[in-house]
């Protein structure tokens, strides 16, 4: 039985009429650019998550590049940031000017840790780009006061994580609360997908608020009057609709996803080849991505593609050894947790409507594999 990494048709099945409502509904008022959708899509995902304002933009990595531009940073200006992501959130700090130092992370979740990042700050430090990565969040209540110390922002990578919380002093917090700004990602394969790019940045502050939603739109509040030189980066009103369309889905899928992770955790908890991954006791993890770290982990997954099951490395050449940023000076041994990890991790499929059938297929050619 061939199981995909993700199947987008299988989910677009249980949605279609919403969907194609709400797509028809904007072509007959042709209001493409900045219609209603928008503020609609802007205040629901603010509500959801908790944070005072949302601001469209085109795609999550501009939802990064905007928070960083806000810094307005000079050469020599740096950006803590972990190696072990993707490669949107270096891309961006440098497109905003900055140099990314790169940092290791933990082993067992995956996340940059606060010891990591304060060993990297200097004077030249501004801010820390936190990924919470795959789908739980890093420690922020860590985080947090090392860059109250410091002076520094954080913007955090929340692109795999909508709908994931953190349980701190009791209170459940959200990507978003305890950072200056978080950004989503709308890409169709994240777990609330668009149909083509889009994004979206979070903040309590008003002020950053007013300034993003500005270098969404060429940098003016109004129309034809340049504060600054921003960005078009809008987000287009059908993507907004068709996000209005599956918000209400998400709270579902995501505990669908949390049902699989514990059928694969039960499924391969047998087999000492493999290390299933480790959920933060403070999280409640939304699965983006099921990643084990497997002994022959390259062969494993060629038995498993053999059997037409989905599989992929996240991420295969950690930031800090992409030719682009050579430059930097990092070399190989430079984050020893991070290409352990290069070396060793596979993402299974996790998606929404997998069958337990489907499940077992996958359990059942890992078992075959190490047996
Ligand atoms: C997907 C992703 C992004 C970029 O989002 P796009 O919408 O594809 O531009 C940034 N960071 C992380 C961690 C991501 O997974």
């Amino acid at each position: 039985m061939p199981v995909p990494l993700l199947d987008l048709k299988a989910q677009y099945d249980t949605i279609r009429g919403e969907v194609d409502a709400a797509i028809r509904d904007v072509i007959e008022r042709q209001a493409f650019i900045m219609g209603p959708e928008i503020p609609a899509l802007e205040s629901a995902i603010a509500s959801l998550t908790g944070v005072g304002r949302g601001i469209a933009c085109a795609s999550g990595t501009d939802a990064l590049l905007l928070p960083l531009r806000a810094l307005d940073m000079v050469p020599g200006d740096e950006v803590i940031a972990p190696a072990f992501t993707f490669f949107a959130t270096a891309g961006a700090i440098h497109n905003a000017g900055g140099t990314p130092v790169f940092v290791d992370i933990d082993p067992t979740t995956f996340n940059i840790t606060p010891e990591a990042i304060e060993a990297a700050i200097t004077p030249r430090t501004r801010a820390i780009v936190v990924v919470h990565l795959f789908g739980q969040m890093a420690a922020m209540e860590q985080i947090a006061p090392i860059a109250a110390k410091h002076g520094l922002a954080i913007i955090e990578d929340g692109a795999q994580s909508i709908g994931a919380r953190r349980q701190v002093d009791g209170v459940w917090r959200t990507p978003g609360q305890l950072g200056t700004v978080a950004t989503l990602s709308f890409f169709p394969t994240k777990n609330l997908g668009a149909w083509g790019d889009a994004g979206m940045m979070l903040t309590d502050d008003e002020v950053l608020a007013d300034r993003l939603g500005r270098l969404r739109l060429h940098g003016g509040a109004k129309q034809y009057h340049h504060d600054e030189i921003g960005y078009n980066s809008r987000l287009d009103s059908l993507q907004a609709a068709v996000l209005l369309a599956k918000l209400p889905h998400l709270d579902r899928w995501n505990a669908a996803r949390r049902q699989n992770a514990e059928h694969y955790e039960q499924g391969l908890a047998g087999i000492p080849a493999v290390c299933v991954p480790r959920v933060d006791p403070a999280n409640e993890h939304i699965w983006h991505q099921y990643t084990i770290r497997a002994e022959r982990r390259d062969e494993l997954m060629a038995h498993l593609k053999g059997r037409g099951i989905g599989c992929a490395i996240y991420y295969p050449l950690p930031l800090h050894l992409q030719p682009c940023f050579a430059h930097l000076g990092y070399t190989t041994g430079s984050l020893p947790v991070t290409e352990a990890a290069m070396t060793s991790v596979l993402s299974l499929p996790i998606f929404s409507e997998l069958t337990t059938a489907q499940l077992d297929e996958v359990v059942g050619a890992i078992g075959e594999f190490y047996s």
